[in-house]
């Protein structure tokens, strides 16, 4: 569908006689010069979703739109999921097309990996246009969806490499519940990581968006029970189990292998809380188990918008923000660093 987005080194008009162009580059102010010349250090995001384009959900958002959580009344009409009244909102994608450009052009020019799921149709294109760029994984977060068969047949014909997003809190199922047992032995088996909403949803995600949602069924102590019937298995909690730190941090002690992933509150919260937050996971000894995520929808800015989040944490040395953004997730997915060069 869409040709392979080449970056070149150098953007130069082929037109332009050599020596103006020597002079130009001699010109150029050193930074500019460099971050065009330079590829970036790698950074891979944990949490893409490949949504096809849906015109009820298409408006632009303003980011860290929490800082005022609505009030409302159950007896009047419930306040916008999403707020965009600020001065410079990130735009919704319009088509599937705008929306596969934009995330692959971001995922070239920042040099980015992401591990995407959602629409088939729109990942397959996605992983057509940029096969190195994307990692598919296989979403599902009740057996009504699939069945155990069809799902290890998913895993095993090597599209998918990851599973994820899974996230029973939503329909108001625990994660350690039977129904999702058989799925997670077979990701256990075959040594695929998966990937597992715990907390947040949003404002009004119970009463206004989706009726079976439980704040607490996003407790992370609920993974226990599923993680001690599969030692083997490889997770991260998703949302990192916002806001419930002392829980995760508890989790993580008692279950040395889980990853957490910043994903969502980092661009939906206030910007003091999102740092608390991953601050006082760094600072309880964690910061080599988190992984970078967007929770990319359909504004293809957001990546910027989330990434900037994490570069700009004064209380971060640089390599802890290249562990957040590259080497934790290099080493959790078992990835081949040498390909990112
Ligand atoms: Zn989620």
């Amino acid at each position: 569908m869409t040709k392979p987005m080449i970056q070149p080194l150098l953007k130069l008009p082929t037109t332009t006689p050599s020596s103006l162009v020597l002079l130009a580059l001699l010109l150029l102010p050193f930074s500019a010069y460099s971050q065009e010349s330079v590829k970036r250090p790698p950074i891979i995001d944990v949490h893409v979703h490949a949504m096809k384009h849906n015109p009820a959900f298409s408006s632009d958002l303003c980011p860290w739109f929490l800082k005022n959580m609505p009030v409302g009344d159950p007896n009047q009409p419930p306040p916008s999921f999403i707020n965009t009244d600020c001065t410079d909102p990130l735009k919704a994608a319009q088509s599937d097309q705008e929306m596969q450009e934009a995330v692959l052009a971001t995922a070239e020019r920042l040099n980015m990996v992401l591990v995407a799921s959602g629409d088939p149709e729109i990942l397959r294109r996605w992983h057509k246009a940029a096969p190195d760029r994307i990692i598919p994984s296989l979403a599902i977060s009740s057996s009504d969806e699939m069945t155990v068969e069809a799902f290890e047949d998913s895993l095993s014909s090597g599209f998918y490499k990851v599973m994820g997003e899974v996230a029973p809190q939503y329909q108001g199922v625990s994660v350690s519940d039977m129904s999702l047992d058989e799925y997670f032995a077979v990701a256990e088996k075959l040594n695929i990581p998966v990937g597992i909403h715990m907390g947040t949803g949003g404002n009004g995600m119970a009463n206004i968006t989706s009726p079976k949602y439980r704040a607490s069924l996003g407790r992370p102590f609920l993974l226990e029970d599923m993680l001690a019937r599969h030692p083997k298995l490889k997770i991260w909690v998703m949302h990192a189990g916002y806001p419930m730190i002392d829980e995760m941090i508890a989790l993580m002690g008692a279950h040395a292998y889980v990853y957490v992933d910043l994903a969502g509150f980092i661009w939906s919260y206030p910007l003091e809380e999102i740092h608390a937050y991953l601050k006082r996971l760094v600072q309880a000894g964690f910061g080599k188990r988190i992984l970078y995520g967007t929770d990319l929808m359909i504004w293809p800015k957001l990546i910027e918008t989330s990434v900037g989040v994490i570069e700009n944490a004064n209380y971060l040395s640089y390599e802890q923000k290249r562990d957040i953004l590259f080497n934790n997730a290099v080493r959790f997915f078992n990835l081949d660093e040498s390909k990112f060069r």
